[in-house]
Parts: C-alpha cells; sequence; structure tokens
C-alpha cells in the first residue's frame, strides 16, 4: 500500500505557530512532511520551517475553516483554537488530533473538572461558582470554606486564571467568569506524564517528570527527567496518565499534570492535549520525542517504543522582569560552554518579564548533574532589552 509520506499531496495543518509548533516542525522537515501554519501574529515562531504561513486567527471559525479545509489532518499547539471549526472538519472526514471532543472537555477547567469526577478519576474536590458575586456570597454565608484554590473556567491566561484564597479579601482582583473552588492540595511534588494514543489506541508513555516553579511567577522553570520517585510511585503516575488517556479518547499526545500529596496520593490536576512544557527534554533523554510521536499519530505511522537515554534536566529560559522590547541575549557565549548542553531559542523578537523565549536542556550523569548544569546555563544567560528598563 502507498503510505501518507510517498503522497506529495499530503499535508498538515497546524493551528497555532509558537514555539511548540516550531518544534514540531522541526520533526515533521525530517520525515518531509508538508506542513501550513495558521497564527495570528506576523512574527510566529513556527514560520521558519513551515511550507506556507497564513497570518490569521485561529479562533475565528470561518479562518480555521478555509484554512484547514485542504488539509489531510489538522494538529493544534494552543487550546484556544476554535473548537466548532474543528468539529465541522471532522464531518467532512478531516481527522483533527486532538479530536474536537476533547478540546471541548479540556479547554474549559470546569467542564475538565466534571469529568474527572463522572469518570472516577482521583482529582481535588471542587465546587462551581457561576460567577464572582456567587462565589463571594458562599465565602461570607461560610457554605465555601476557607481555604481554596479559585479557578476561571475560562480565559485565564498568563497565571491570572488560578489563584489561592484565604480570604475574602483576595477574591478582589479575580477575573469575573464561572469558576471553581478546588480544595488546596498539600503538594509534595508536582509530575509531569506526556504520552501519545495513536488512532488504533495503541499507548506509549514518556517517564514521568517532576516540575518544579518558580518561586514568584506562577509558571515551571525547571523540569527534571527522570522524577524522583519510586518505581512504584512512577507506576501509578503513568498507569493513572493512561487511564485518563483511554477514558477521553484522545488522539495526539495528552499531558498529565499530576499532584503527590504529602500524604501520598496521586491526584490529577488538569490536562493538556499537545506537546507540553514538560515534555521539551525528551527531544534530548529519549529516542523519540513527544513532537516525533505526535507526527507519527498524524501520519498513521508506528508510534516510537519509548526508551530514556540519559538523565535531563530542562530549564525554561524566560524574559528578565523589568525589560520589554527588543531581545538581547547577555552572556550567551559563557553559558553555550557549559557542557552537555543544548539550547533551544524560539525566534521571539521582543521580550518581557517571564516570557518564555527559549530552553536549554542539558544531561547529566544524574539528575543533581544535569539540574546543576541546566541552572548554570540559566544563570549565565540573561534576557534582557536596550528599550525599556
Ligand atoms: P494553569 O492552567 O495556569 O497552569 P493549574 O491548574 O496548572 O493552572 O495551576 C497552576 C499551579 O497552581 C499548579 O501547578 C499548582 O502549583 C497550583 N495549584 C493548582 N491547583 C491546586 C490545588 N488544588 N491545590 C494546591 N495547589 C494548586
Amino acid at each position: 500500500m502507498n503510505h501518507i509520506l510517498s503522497n506529495k499531496n499530503f499535508n498538515i495543518a497546524l493551528l497555532g505557530g509558537g514555539q511548540l509548533g516550531k518544534m514540531f516542525l522541526a520533526e515533521a522537515r525530517k520525515l518531509d512532511i508538508c506542513i501550513n501554519v495558521l497564527d495570528p501574529s506576523a512574527d510566529a515562531p513556527a514560520q521558519l520551517g513551515a511550507n506556507h504561513f497564513q497570518q490569521g486567527d485561529f479562533k475565528d471559525f470561518d479562518t480555521v475553516l478555509k484554512f484547514c479545509s485542504e488539509s489531510n489532518a489538522v494538529v493544534i499547539e494552543i487550546e484556544t483554537v476554535n473548537v466548532d471549526a474543528l468539529e465541522a472538519l471532522e464531518k467532512r472526514g478531516v481527522p483533527c488530533f486532538p479530536p474536537s471532543r476533547v478540546l471541548r472537555i479540556i479547554q474549559n477547567k470546569i467542564r475538565q473538572k466534571t469529568f474527572f469526577k463522572e469518570k472516577n478519576i482521583s482529582s481535588s474536590s471542587f465546587i462551581i461558582h457561576k460567577n464572582l458575586k456567587s462565589l463571594r456570597h458562599s465565602i461570607s454565608n461560610g457554605s465555601q470554606s476557607l481555604p481554596f484554590v479559585w479557578k476561571i473556567g475560562e480565559g485565564g491566561y498568563d497565571g491570572f486564571g488560578v489563584k489561592v484564597i484565604k480570604n475574602e479579601k483576595d477574591t478582589e482582583d479575580l477575573l469575573e467568569g464561572e469558576c471553581i473552588a478546588e480544595s488546596l492540595v498539600d503538594i509534595e511534588k508536582e509530575i509531569g506524564v506526556v504520552l501519545a494514543r495513536d488512532t488504533k489506541g495503541e499507548i506509549r508513555v514518556f517517564p514521568p517528570v517532576e516540575m518544579e516553579f518558580h518561586a514568584n511567577a506562577n509558571q515551571v522553570e525547571f523540569v527534571i527527567c527522570p522524577s524522583d520517585i519510586s518505581e512504584e510511585i512512577s507506576n501509578k503516575c503513568k498507569d493513572l496518565a493512561i487511564s485518563v488517556a483511554e477514558s477521553i479518547e484522545v488522539q495526539g499526545l495528552l499531558a498529565v499534570e499530576l499532584f503527590i500529596s504529602k500524604k501520598g496520593e496521586i491526584l490529577v490536576n488538569e490536562l493538556a492535549p499537545r506537546p507540553h512544557n514538560s515534555g521539551h527534554l525528551t527531544i534530548e533523554a529519549c529516542n523519540v520525542s513527544q513532537f516525533d510521536q505526535l507526527l507519527r499519530c498524524t501520519c498513521k505511522l508506528p508510534l516510537g517504543k519509548i526508551e530514556l537515554l540519559t538523565n535531563a534536566a530542562m530549564a525554561n529560559l524566560v524574559g528578565e522582569p523589568g525589560y520589554h522590547g527588543s531581545v538581547e541575549f547577555i552572556g550567551l557565549k559563557d553559558a553555550l560552554q557549559v557542557h552537555r548542553t543544548t539550547l533551544h531559542l524560539y525566534g521571539k523578537s521582543q521580550t518581557r518579564p517571564f516570557r518564555k523565549m527559549g530552553h536549554v536542556t542539558a544531561t547529566g550523569r544524574n539528575i543533581i548533574d544535569a539540574r546543576k548544569r541546566a541552572k548554570e546555563f540559566k544563570s549565565l544567560l540573561k534576557i534582557q532589552s536596550r528599550d525599556h528598563k
């Protein structure tokens, strides 16, 4: 049978042209697969390496439908794409990775948590509130106990969609909208499990990683692989991620963010049906990367059996606080001399505080060694701007 790869007309539509798209394109170039990218920014990182780039709004129904109508498959790299357009494309026989049904659940934190509850997937308990007025009313009449974690259903951005609420005053600067109040988990570790599930239901799971958060920015700073947990806990994390993937029947990638509580419970925090920051180090640490697996799913090629080749640590390289404007990399030459590190720059011309501008993956004899190198690299490279201080 003639495979997709021999068909020169085969092409994939990629919705979103950020760094995830850019890394996906790097894989596609290896197999010479045609990828067309849609992104609203003229400056989108994934323009380079795309066969065709169109500046346009992936949230707009007509734009998405038109852009993808001649494609053989659709891939997303951001959750906020127009899901009705994906559904319309599926009805016309264009497969989407993830399927529109999966994206519709994950796009909204309330639907996601409700799904966990319906499917008996272990996750922290929660209460839904229609708006801030009803949330505040429930706090003042005592029916909503404190503390809790407030999460907006949809529309959270840059860490502004999640906040720990300890008293009524903490609700003053929240975004308006339907929200959930989640019980606060006493977190021991935050673990990420990325897996791929193909159209036949075959699943391949990457080793669980540990995500370390930056103390001030609500953002992952380091990702460590493998995570420093027992084999038994690691297997439980993988099994939980697999059961989530099977329940939701994802096709493509699924990143499952987990909490290990101080009491030893393993709870699902949230899902992402796309390449994930916690899977970037699979490029250097594994025989197949998350991007490679996604491409294989999309092209109906067999998924790679995953092997961890080395210990690794990834550090996100973000814009230094206080600097906005044209990016300038200070200390690059020194940073590049840190042994066993690979730098990935996303090609963004403008920096701002904590904007993800690139990442570095370090490998090592053990995770302590790898983390040390990633940290050293990060401390040597400053991402600033001369425009505004
Ligand atoms: P985002 O979509 O912004 O990534 P998350 O739901 O992942 O939001 O929450 C961001 C962070 O907030 C988590 O990584 C975790 O550190 C903390 N967090 C989220 N939910 C809880 C919870 N129920 N209990 C304790 N901390 C939480």
